[in-house]
């Protein structure tokens, strides 16, 4: 299992982003069954690079960002 992905531009430009910004064409929404509120959170994953994405839609303003969930920390 591949916890350390490297990400593809669109990915690494998007990383840390407001979550209103729309996702790029290779996001796929996946897991939406398994999260608890769609409302609140969306998961996205990169068909290009493999990148799985958080995109946090309630709460704080500053906590509503789009999150790298598998990229090594730096
Ligand atoms: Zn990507």
């Amino acid at each position: 299992m591949e916890l350390w992905i490297q990400p593809c531009a669109p990915c690494a430009d998007l990383y840390g982003q407001p979550s209103a910004i729309e996702p790029h064409e290779t996001l796929a929404l996946t897991g939406a069954g398994a999260v608890k509120d769609a409302r609140v959170e969306q998961h996205y994953t990169c068909t290009r690079c493999g990148a799985a994405f958080a995109r946090i839609l309630k709460g704080e303003a500053r906590k509503q960002v789009w999150m790298l969930l598998n990229a090594g920390q730096h």
